[in-house]
């Protein structure tokens, strides 16, 4: 054998024998078992250990600590590239950014540096703590990387710098240990974790990236869009549709309209040849395009943030656990076709074939940006210098309803003809084609022109609020500008301390996604039939669901703006200049920032007011917050005042119709075995605010006595169960109790629609107040209070529920009109953006409105309400009522149908909960 040894492999095993000589340890000697060996899964501590031994010991990795996670772990990226480049990456990764940004740069630059430059390939796994494959992958991936030294290796290593991290270190830590702590290698499974494997949000870590909430989110989004710039991110995810084995790109329509053609032909370029790699390894089951519901259009989640930075976003969902599973039979699978060129048939499927078909997804991936580096570089140049050009000139965003408008334009005229020419012969000639005067309906439209820019003005009521969204601009690469002095643009005044944010830059998509609204093209499974589901919601616009104000530039615009450097996060001094001689502070309601204020002045046994009454002694509004002039207020308030960028006005005199001093009341926020996504968010924004609150379970609603020790008890949605019930899954599954920890006993059980529905009503009776967000609005229904569900028709004389065909609104932003005026709304604008998802709207019985048992809070008010996404049948929403306040005995019930805490990004209307959390009004 020896001797036909070539010279290349000679020096290959030379090499190889020189690693060897580094001492590298394999996951086998490392774990004590081999990745993908059936039943069993490494933890995070061992797999951190695994990472820093392997840094310390090959030359083809430098690992860097991204930040903590939120329950305080490290998470690390394992940077691979070859020895020489890893000594040379800040060089790389300079290159890298001036290509992305493609500021200053000529072409002719742009091609030297993209020759000179490495193409930079994010590999992660584990965000999904569940989806176990993912960590397992990027362990082997790692090993193969640093171990290896075949051709293919080699030149990847050469040409290629690998950013291989991990997504979310604190649910593999949860995950591993729970399912290894079964002894019988039969018992091991996840289904019964009992917490979420994101501290607060769990499957929701993937929601997050253009908001960026949570600590995982930031340390990402910082290599991302501030360090690295990589031209390609491969998101690893588990698992696809049922009989096949990996679903990954290209994805399904709709894409995003936002996009660069580069982004998206660059998907179909590296999926081809992720594809071709399985097939030619015969690897069958991958599926593409229309083979699975994923799609391209979201922002917000990893992989698709990406998109809006002119990156190739790669997401895939493979099968595979370390229990063995099988394919099962999918006859509609069986047969070839473009989306699945290769099935895959029935089978026994092992973890081990998992990890492998992973290797050879990330290798091909590898291998694509080793042989395209330059084009990737290049490129990635091409579509920042076409941001920053359509930034810098007159531009109109195509959009479904744009095109509608063109095409109604034209058929208008056509009915005016046919009524003037009754032997009309005016067709469209050639399919589609009208005239060309119709394009002129958008084109010579200047007020459809995309904006120039976009400035916040500083001094509006909830500016702290704006500067989180400026913040989250600045974690995603933005460039945003901060006015030094007071300016004049397009005759409108603003103040020194004014953001701006100018489109001209090369992740424009990313900035006008977070600024107008998402138009989602109609998409049915055929004409006239149901709609098909988004794959996940379809309008989001943060600029409208935070409720700051904003204005929009449509011309070029200056003035005396100096540039943020990328990634410095904003935390202006706030407003507060104590004098002496005066009465007390005002804050105002209408800013989030201010509760945090009043819960600190709270806590350190301050009195607070509220105005109950405007037009006394000072302008505020109704609603603001008073606190008497002490020493003590004055000092938590400096304090707030800079730390929480919050305006304090001094009044000169105490004004009327003060409501009792405030006191927190004592809050319980629902939660259930296992972590309700919806809970975490609503538990992070209580938190943030510092509202103190405790979590309860069905099992302590069932025992009742519930007003002994609460004040407010809330519900998000997944909570109540709906109405009828008949298809609720009984929880009294005792049996696996057992199984569980004693510790997590006590969250064991579900909201029943007797027991638990009873002992809720008699907390109200007894004086509490129930808040219920979303689907939990059902409680209303439980109740039997007068109020009905306002979507939907008669059907044979039966009432029955609007079907998708003509009502579907999976997840949008909508338009309500609230009643300021009820102390419930204090501080809320009189016209709010709301995040609607299938959520309940209702009608109330006229007598019940009349008799003051029940009062609507917040409504529809027009039949397009529609802000942002897709509201199919719109005008049935017409004055349904979207919130209401109904009397429960002595208590209340708040039933709140739209999504007001949405993955904490709603802050317009966190001011719902809130306001209900004290008492003294
Ligand atoms: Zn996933």
């Amino acid at each position: 054998m020896i001797k036909r040894l070539s010279f290349s492999a000679l020096i290959m095993l030379a090499l190889s024998l020189s690693i060897v000589a580094q001492d590298l340890t394999s996951p086998k000697q490392h774990f004590g078992f081999s990745i993908g060996d059936n039943y069993k899964l490494a933890t995070y501590s061992q797999t951190e250990a695994y990472f820093k031994k392997i840094a310390s010991s090959s030359d083809r990795v430098r690992l860097v600590n991204m930040g903590t996670t939120e329950e305080g772990r490290s998470q690390y990226m394992m940077i691979v590239s070859s020895p020489e480049n890893i000594k040379n990456l800040e060089h790389y990764s300079e290159i890298s950014q001036k290509l992305a940004r493609a500021e200053g740069i000529t072409e002719e630059q742009a091609k030297k540096l993209a020759l000179e430059g490495k193409a930079v390939v994010w590999i992660d796994g584990g965000l999904h703590a569940t989806e176990t494959v993912g960590t397992h992958q990027l362990i082997e991936t790692l090993w193969e990387l640093v171990s290896r030294n075949d051709r293919e290796t080699l030149n990847i290593l050469d040409n290629v710098i690998i950013l291989m991290v991990h997504a979310n270190p604190d649910g593999q830590e949860l995950v591993s240990n729970w399912y290894m702590g079964f002894q019988d290698t039969l018992k091991r499974s996840y289904n019964q974790l009992p917490r979420l494997y994101q501290k607060y949000v769990g499957h929701d870590n993937n929601r997050d990236f253009f908001m960026m909430n949570m600590k995982e989110t930031r340390n990402i989004s910082r290599q991302l869009y501030i360090e690295w710039m990589p031209q390609i991110i491969y998101n690893h995810h588990q698992a696809g549709p049922a009989g096949s084995v990996v679903a990954g790109p290209p994805y399904r329509d709709p894409f995003n309209y936002l996009f660069n053609p580069l982004v998206v032909t660059g998907i179909d370029a590296v999926g081809a040849a992720m594809i071709s790699r399985l097939n030619a390894e015969g690897k069958p089951g991958y599926t593409e395009r229309g083979g699975s519901s994923f799609s391209t259009w979201y922002n917000g989640g990893l992989r698709t943030t990406t998109y809006f930075h002119n990156m190739i976003g790669l997401l895939t969902e493979i099968i595979g656990n370390p229990t063995p599973s099988s394919i099962p039979l999918v006859p509609s699978r069986l047969l070839p076709n473009g989306n699945t060129p290769y099935p895959v048939m029935p089978q026994k499927w092992y973890f081990r074939k998992s990890i492998d078909y992973s290797l050879s997804l990330n290798y091909a991936v590898m291998d694509y940006a080793a042989r395209n580096r330059e084009h990737l570089l290049y490129n990635i140049y091409l579509m920042g210098k076409a941001s920053i050009q359509i930034g810098n000139e007159d531009h109109w965003t195509l959009t479904p309803n744009r095109i509608n408008a063109i095409n109604s334009a034209y058929e208008k005229d056509q009915k005016n003809k046919k009524r003037a020419d009754s032997t009309n012969n005016q067709k469209r000639t050639v399919q589609g084609t009208i005239p060309l005067k119709y394009y002129d309906v958008l084109f010579k439209d200047n007020s459809m022109r995309d904006p120039r820019g976009y400035i916040i003005p500083s001094g509006q009521a909830d500016f702290p609020t704006a500067i989180k969204f400026i913040n989250a601009l600045i974690q995603a690469g933005i460039s945003v500008s901060k006015a030094s002095a007071d300016f004049t643009v397009e005759g409108k005044n603003y103040k020194a301390g004014s953001y701006i944010v100018k489109t001209n830059q090369s992740f424009r998509p990313h900035i006008i996604d977070m600024f107008e609204p998402q138009d989602y093209p109609n998409d049915f499974l055929y004409p006239g039939g149901p709609p098909v589901p988004p794959y996940d919601i379809t309008g989001w616009t943060p600029a409208f669901t935070m409720g700051f104000k904003f204005n929009r530039v449509l011309n070029a615009f200056d003035g005396p703006f100096q540039t943020i450097p990328y990634g410095e996060i904003q935390s202006p001094a706030g407003d507060f200049k104590p004098a002496s001689g005066i009465a007390g502070y005002i804050l105002d309601p209408g800013c989030d920032n201010s509760f945090v204020a009043v819960n600190d002045l709270i806590a350190s046994g301050v009195p607070v007011f509220r105005i109950k009454t405007s037009g006394g002694t000072t302008t505020a509004r109704e609603g603001s917050f008073f606190i008497p002039v002490s020493q003590k207020a004055k000092n938590v308030l400096e304090k707030a005042s800079s730390r929480l960028s919050l305006r304090v006005i001094s009044v000169d005199k105490s004004p009327a119709g003060l409501s009792a001093k405030l006191s927190p009341l004592r809050v319980a926020l629902w939660d259930m075995y296992g972590g309700s996504i919806s809970a975490g968010w609503l538990r992070w924004i209580m938190e943030q605010h510092d509202f103190t609150f405790s979590t309860i379970y069905a099992k302590e609603i069932n025992a009742g006595e519930l007003k002994k020790k609460y004040d407010v008890l809330i519900f998000v949605s997944g909570a109540i169960p709906a109405m009828p019930a008949s298809e609720q899954r009984s929880s009294r599954d005792t049996t696996k109790l057992s199984d569980i920890p004693a510790e997590y006993r006590s969250r064991w059980g579900k909201i029943s629609a007797d027991t638990s529905v009873t002992m809720i009503r008699k907390f109200m009776e007894a004086g509490g107040t129930v808040i219920t967000i979303g689907k939990s609005c059902s409680l209303a229904y439980h109740l039997k209070l007068d109020v009905s569900d306002a979507l939907v028709e008669m059907n044979k004389g039966m009432l029955s529920p609007l079907p998708g065909e003509k009502f579907y609104i999976p997840g949008s932003v909508l338009r309500v009109t609230v009643d300021t005026t009820q102390t419930s709304c204090w501080g809320m604008e009189s016209q709010t953006d709301v995040i609607f998802d299938s959520s309940p709207v209702f009608r109330i019985r006229p007598e019940a409105i009349s008799q003051l048992k029940i009062k609507p809070l917040a409504w529809f008010s027009s039949d397009q309400p529609l802000r942002s996404g897709w509201a199919w049948g719109q005008q049935y929403l017409k004055d349904g009522v979207a919130a209401f306040e109904a009397k429960v005995g002595s208590g209340k019930l708040y039933a709140f149908g739209p999504e007001i805490t949405f993955r904490s990004q709603t802050y317009s209307t966190f001011k719902l909960i809130f306001n209900q959390l004290y008492s003294g009004y």
